[in-house]
Parts: C-alpha cells; structure tokens; sequence
C-alpha cells in the first residue's frame, strides 16, 4: 500500500481534544488505502518546560542528559495518539525513536539523521497494522544514548521518514496554513504562498521562519520528497497549503520572497584584539570546538595594531561562548581587553531567487531601514539573501516595512 507521512506539530497535539481531531484526519488516509506514518511533536510548551528544567538545574549542561529530558515529551503524545487512534477502531501503535530505530550521530542536541532502517515497521504494516505512531525529534546514537535533532526537528523526523519509506507525499500538518511571505503573527498583510521554491524555503528556515527546521527542506531537496504544510484546525482538500517544490514548477518568481526574523540572536564583540595573521583562527577555532554556531562576523579597522572583532550567535550558547574565549585567553591563545555580549539584537532578512539576476534589493533594503530611522549594526549578504542585525525593538516595525517596500502582499 502507498505510504503517507503526516507531521503533527506542538500545537497541532496540545490538548486530547486536538489529538482526537488529528487522528481524524489520519483516519480519512487510512480510509483512502494509505498506511500512514504520523509523526508527533511534544505538547506546545512541553519542551520549553524541559528545556528550563535543564537550564535550572545545570547551565553547562551535560547534553546527552538535556537529551534524555527535552526528548520525553514526544514519548507522551506517541502513546497517546497510538491510543486515540485504537479507540476509533484503527491499528496503531507507538515508537519511540530507539524502537525504530532511528540511528544518529553523537552531536547531542543538534544530532542529524544517519539511517532509518524500514524493516521493523514494514513487517507491522505486513501484519495488518495502518498507522505507526513514531515520536519526533529524538534518535539513537552509535553509543546507544539517546540523542535529539535540535528544535523544531519533528520536521525533520518526518521528511526523513518519507524519505526512507519512499512515501507519496509528507504533509505538515501546523497552526498556520501555510508557508507565508512572512511571519503571519509580526505582520498582517503576510501573504499565503501556494508554492515555494526549496532554496527559498531553505534560506527562510535558517534564517528564522521556523515554520520548518532547515534540514528537513535540506532533506526534502535531496531525497525529492514531496512537501507540503498546511493547518491542522481547517478541512483540507488536496491542494491545500503550500507545496515546496523545485524552481522550475514555480510561474511567476518574485525579486524579493519573503521577509525573515530571527529574535535568538546575539552579538559579542572582543575589543582591542591583536591585528595580526592567524587572529581569527585562534578565536573562532575555541568557538566552534565549544560548538557554538557563529553566524554573522565582522572585523573593525584596526588602530595600532588592535582592532575589534564583532560575531553573532544564537542567544542560548553566550555562556558557552564566553567560557570558551575566556579560556582561550587564560591559556594565551589570544588577548583581548573586553568581551561584550548585547543580547538586545534581532535579524532581519530579506529572500529571493530573483535576486541573482536583479541589483538593488540591499540599497533599498537600506533605505527603508533608515527612512525608519532603524541603525544597521551588521550585515552579510549570500547569492539570494540579504541579513542585518538590528535593535530587537525595531522587530515587527522592520519586518512590516521590508513587506510594504517590496510589496509582497501582491502576487508577482
Ligand atoms: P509546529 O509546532 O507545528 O512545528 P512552529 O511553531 O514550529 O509549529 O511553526 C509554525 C509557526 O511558524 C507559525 O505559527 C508562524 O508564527 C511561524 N512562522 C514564521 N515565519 C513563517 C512564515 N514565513 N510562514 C508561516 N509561518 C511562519
Ligand atoms: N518538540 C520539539 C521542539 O519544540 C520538536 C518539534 O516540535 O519539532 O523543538
Ligand atoms: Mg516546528
């Protein structure tokens, strides 16, 4: 039988009455002759509450143990989605991400997927069962310790699940009903996309739309899975919701096809460092044997020999980042007078494919920026993207004026 995989987020299964009425609509598949593969999320605010717990209770945590915690959450609403989906009369049943199991590396915490062996959920579909309910976001490392893909995962979970099982479609199932020219919730002429292009989409999910964690459109891209997202609160027909898709399925391309934010994000900068070849390497060599995801970088003119060094990185690792240059700098590896941490700062970016062939987005990007009378504080650029760092509360206004200046609210 053709194979569906279903993705029920957060708040898709934050109450039984939501996970009643997601088994409905995996119910209808099942009558459609599919075997489903339904992939569940943690209860919204669950993993935020387990996340605090660890960080209360250790802030250097051990991640193999904020593994073992923040992963429970999807175990509660495997069991009972597998349950809600028995009592109306459909074979189900749970697995958690060892029972698969979903092999992964031993990056704790941002853990990516090496393998889903499809034996063992086959021969139970061979057996008569309809819908395995499988726990996102979590796998199993070579160590045999349980590992997670980093927030927002369950995306990934799923496209990779219908990636190995060769599925007709993975459909998203979320509480907005679709992807957006920009966040729906900063901006209210935010327009509904009934198509995007997986660059795009990609370069959005890195760059803050959390509508889908970057490495599952990275998957979906690679193993050419079909991928939509739609709402889980609206009857949906079978063209619903946006279908991410190749370039070339897509008529009409804008220049600029989406607006991004991204509010976890801070800048630390090392004053008076030593302006001399293999500066950079001595500091973002500590940075990333401590993990920490550099993001943007910049290094000032220097003044005698000193200059400044400026990077950001999401907010969470700051302490990490601190301790890892502060070390650096005991052991003489590289001196700094002062380390500034300011996390008061946002992203903002703009997307688009059309960007490679069109000028001008950045200097108009700038110009509604400072008609706003919004400070830029740093910027990088890629093939089809521009980001600045900004105060955080110029967010919502940035984000709504970038929209209004390159009228995305219209259909190209
Ligand atoms: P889930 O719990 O279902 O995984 P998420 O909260 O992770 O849902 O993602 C959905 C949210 O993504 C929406 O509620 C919306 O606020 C946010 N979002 C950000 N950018 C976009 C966008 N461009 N289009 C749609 N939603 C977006
Ligand atoms: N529950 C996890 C998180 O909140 C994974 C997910 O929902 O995709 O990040
Ligand atoms: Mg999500």
């Amino acid at each position: 039988m053709p194979v569906l995989v279903m993705k029920f987020g957060g708040t898709s299964v934050a109450t039984l009455d939501r996970i009643r009425r997601a088994a409905k609509r995996v119910g209808v598949e099942v009558a459609k002759g599919y075997d489903v593969i339904v992939i569940v999320s943690a209860m919204s605010g669950e993993t935020n509450k387990l996340v605090g717990y660890v960080e209360e209770t250790s802030p250097l945590f051990d991640a193999r143990e904020y593994d073992a915690v923040v992963s429970s959450g999807e175990n509660v609403t495997a069991g009972l989605m597998a349950l809600t989906l028995q009592e109306m009369d459909v074979p189900a049943r749970s697995w958690q991400g060892w029972q698969v199991p979903l092999m992964t590396t031993s990056a704790h915490s941002s853990a990516r997927i090496v393998d889903i062996p499809t034996e063992n959920i086959t021969r139970k579909f061979g057996e008569g069962m309809r819908v395995a309910v499988v726990a996102g976001f979590q796998g199993i490392s070579p160590e045999g310790r349980i590992t997670t893909l980093g927030r927002g995962g369950s995306d990934t979970t799923a496209v990779a699940f219908a990636a190995a099982f060769d599925a007709e479609r993975c459909d998203i199932y979320t509480d907005v009903d679709g992807v957006y020219t920009t966040d729906p919730r900063i901006c209210d002429k935010a327009r509904k996309l009934d198509r995007i292009a997986f660059e795009e989409m990609l370069e959005l999910a890195s760059l803050g739309a959390k509508v889908l964690q970057t490495r599952s459109v990275e998957l979906a891209m690679r193993y050419k899975v079909k991928l939509r997202v739609l709402s889980s609160f609206e009857e949906q027909s079978d063209e619903a919701g946006t279908l991410v898709c190749d370039e070339e399925e897509i008529m009409e391309l804008n220049v600029v096809s989406g607006v991004a934010h991204s509010r976890d994000e801070a800048k630390m900068t090392l004053i008076s460092v030593a302006d001399r070849p293999g500066i950079a390497a001595a500091i973002f060599t500590p940075l990333s044997e401590a993990g920490i995801n550099v993001d943007m970088i910049v290094q000032n003119i220097s003044e005698e020999g000193r200059t400044d060094m400026t990077f950001s990185c999401p907010t969470n690792q700051v302490a990490r980042a601190e301790e890892a240059l502060k070390k650096a700098k005991e052991a003489g590896e590289i001196n700094f007078h002062d380390l500034v941490a300011d996390t008061n700062v946002c992203k903002i970016s703009v997307v688009g494919i059309g960007m490679r062939s069109h000028t001008g987005v950045a200097a108009k990007m700038f110009k509604v920026l400072s008609d706003e009378g919004i400070n830029i504080k740093v910027i990088t650029t890629s093939e089809i993207k521009i980001s600045v760092l900004i105060d955080r509360k110029y967010m919502e206004l940035a984000v709504q004026a970038l929209h209004d200046a390159f009228e995305l609210e219209k259909a190209a």
